[in-house]
Formats: structure tokens, sequence, C-alpha cells
């Protein structure tokens, strides 16, 4: 198929939405083994337009593009995805209080269980400065938040189960947490160990390569990211180890300002962050059709323009801080109150960037952040490594904790 029959075929696809359209879709068969990858690598021959790259030891090749569903609540958007080829859908317990995992359950029901790659995280409680587990998060509580998880997606198995949202060395090696999670692939209820992490992401990353328990790491990755450097230095080392490699945030919070008059260059954001052949797979969390079809498009050519190169350095351009907040976390101890800034700014991101309310309302809750961080602090002692306006961010975020569920959900 050439670029201009694959370009008909989506554009068709995208008018008429799904139906019809099985012929043009290129699935490929994702068990694992040698056998099966080279399998794809044929598929991949005959499909040009998708570019596939090998998962670490999973013996899983995959499209370089998948689908990050978690603002997403459209399921024709996901039958649109597979249908088109992708092929890897990255969900979590959390997401949508339970509900992205049963839409995603709902569209993949009929399918082989073999045509399509399921990813799903489970965050435990963490302590709210130092973003290490508590007491609470138990192996009993991880197990009853698998099996809701397995129930929502009606699977018996999913392929990638991530520990979420880790910061630590310590965390990412959590014993009762690995031992849970290595019976359970024994068992086959899970084929690859995952962790994912927004925030120290290179120690989290050389942990897991080090520990030999993990096959897959989930690591933020942008092109605003001031240490990228470092990133990209243990993602090359996770891969050459044979760990698979997601990346995700690549499109640095979508919009530069929170009017949302000036969005990112979504496809010269995905590209940046595809260039390096040590990153295997993308979870751009588009939630339009069109933004399926734009994402897919990074793969006819992943060469960034110079005019796309120039978008990417709009923020130097316009003076503006865009909506990434990096989670460094060195705002922390500069503030008096000792606000979790980090969570807040992550929560702004979701509500102003993605327009996900839900999200980012949830967020703010399950770390007890209340609707006024602020109240009683005279002046902002806090100076953001990206500039960002801290006080003034917080006040319009956390005021989202007073919005009832039922406008929102
Ligand atoms: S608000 Fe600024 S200083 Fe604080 S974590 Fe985010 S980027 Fe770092
Ligand atoms: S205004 Fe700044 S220093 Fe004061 S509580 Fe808020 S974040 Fe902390």
């Amino acid at each position: 198929m050439d670029t201009k029959e694959l370009n008909e075929g989506r554009r068709g696809f995208l008018k008429k939405g799904v139906t019809g359209l099985a012929g043009m879709a290129i699935l490929p068969s994702v068990l694992s083994g040698e056998a099966r990858a080279e399998s794809e690598e044929k598929k991949t021959k005959k499909s040009d337009k998708i570019i596939y790259r090998k998962f670490g030891k999973t013996g899983l090749k995959l499209p370089i593009v998948s689908m990050g569903v978690m603002n997403a609540d459209n399921p024709e958007l996901v039958k649109a995805a597979l249908d088109a080829g992708i092929v890897h859908l990255d969900t979590a317990h959390a997401y949508q209080r339970g509900r992205n995992e049963e839409m995603i359950g709902g569209v993949i029901k009929d399918m082989p269980r073999d045509s399509f790659v399921i990813a799903t995280k489970i965050a435990m409680p963490q302590d709210r400065r130092t973003g290490r587990f508590t007491d609470e998060a138990t192996p009993e509580g991880f197990m009853e938040k698998f099996e809701t998880s397995l129930k929502r997606l009606g699977l018996d198995y999913v392929d990638i189960l991530y520990l979420h949202s880790i910061v630590s060395r310590e965390d990412t090696l959590h014993e009762p947490f690995l031992n849970v999670m290595q019976k359970l692939k024994q068992e086959g209820r899970i084929r690859f160990i995952g962790v994912s992490t927004h925030r120290n992401e290179p120690e989290v990353i050389r942990t897991a390569v080090e520990s030999k328990i993990y096959d897959v790491v989930l690591t933020a990755y942008n092109f605003r990211q001031p240490h990228v450097a470092e990133v990209e230095k243990a993602m090359e080392e996770a891969d050459k180890a044979g760990v698979g490699v997601v990346v995700m945030k690549t499109q640095a919070g979508v919009f530069w300002d929170r009017e949302r008059q000036h969005p990112i260059n979504m496809k010269a954001a995905l590209k940046w962050a595809l260039q390096k052949e040590y990153v295997h797979t993308s979870i751009p969390g588009f939630t339009e059709f069109d933004q399926l079809e734009l994402d897919l498009s990074v793969m006819e050519d992943l060469k960034l323009t110079p005019a796309e190169e120039l978008d990417l350095s709009e923020d130097k351009q316009m003076g503006v801080t865009g909506m990434y907040c990096d989670q460094c976390s060195k705002c922390v101890p500069q503030c008096a109150k000792g606000v979790e800034i980090p969570t807040l700014m992550r929560s702004y991101m979701y509500a102003y960037g993605y327009r996900n309310l839900a999200v980012a309302k949830d967020t703010l809750e399950s770390r007890g952040i209340s609707d006024v961080p602020c109240e009683r602090c005279d002046a902002c002692t806090v100076k953001c490594t990206m500039n960002f306006d801290v006080r003034n961010k917080i006040r319009d975020i956390a005021r989202i904790r007073q919005v009832p569920d039922d406008f929102i959900v």
C-alpha cells in the first residue's frame, strides 16, 4: 500500500467511521516469540507506512505510535485507531474512575485476543511530600485493583501491568508489589511487568533495568524537559538491556497558553520524541479523529522540517511558559506551607491542556489537596524552574475541588 492509498483509506474511514474498513486494517498479531516477530516484519513491509520497533525482549514489535486512551471517551475513536494499525492501548485503573477501562473492554470484546496489546497501571497510596508508598499501600489493595481492572476490561490477562507513577529507587524495588506482579506473571495473568514514572525518571528507569524484573518502562519524555539528556541516557540503557521503552507526555501539555489559543505543534512534538531508535513506542493521548490522523501521519517522514523545529521553540518566541511541569519538585522546599505544587501543576495541565476535568479533580482529591492551598500566605516565595506563576496557577486549578462531580463526570 503506498502513501496515497494509505492516506485516502484513512480519510475515507475517518469520514465513514469504522464500518467497512476491515480490509484496510493491517493489524499485526502480537503473541510473543521470534516467529511472531518475523511475521510482524513481513506485515510491516506490506504496510510500508507503519513503522515498527522491537519492544525490548518482549518478542513484540509495535508501531511507534500507540494510543494513550486516558482522555478519550469515544469507543469509535479507539476502534478507528485499531483499524488504522495501532495495536497498543494504554489505560490505567484510575482513568475516568474506571470508565476508561470499561470503554476499552467494550471495544475489544469481540476481537481476537492476539490482535491488540493492553497496558494498564495501578497506583498505590503515596506520601504527599516524598512521593513514597504509605502504609496503606498493601499487596491486598493492589490485587483488589488488579482484579477490578481485569473485570472492567473483560480480559483474563493484560499484556503490560505498570506500577504507576513511581518517583524513587526504593519504590521501584518495593518488594511486596514486585512479588505480586511476578506471581501474576507466572500465573499468566500479566505478560510483562512495567513501571511508569513522571518524576525523577532517570533513577526509576535505571533501577528498573538493574532489577532485571521489569520488562517495560513508561516515562515522561518531551522537548520541554529540562533534564531531557539524562532521561535519554537512561532510556538508551534500558533499550540496551532489552527493556521495552514507552514514552508519554510527548505533547508537553498540548497548549502553550491557558486560553488554548496557541496549540503546540503536536505533529512536531511527536516526531521529536520518536527520533531516537531506543524509544520503542509512544502513547499520545488523542481525543479526536483528526488528531489520530495527524499522529499517524508522523510515520510518513519522521524528520522534523525547519518550520516544525521553529514551532517547538515557540515558548522562546512568544515568551510563554506553557503548561508542562517538569515535576522536578524544586519548588516544594521553597514554599513555607509545603504545598504539593508539582501535583497541582500536573492537575493544571490535565484541566487546561487536556480538558480532562475528572482526572484533574481526581489527582487533587487523591492527594487530599484543598481548594485553597495558599490560604493565609501573603506572598509567594517560590521560583519555578520553568518560570510558572505558581500562585496564580494554584488559584486557578485548586477551585476544581469545589465543582460537584455531576458537573464533571
Ligand atoms: S512547578 Fe516548577 S519548580 Fe515545581 S515541579 Fe513544576 S517545574 Fe519544577
Ligand atoms: S503562595 Fe506560594 S509560597 Fe505561598 S503557599 Fe502558595 S505556593 Fe506556597
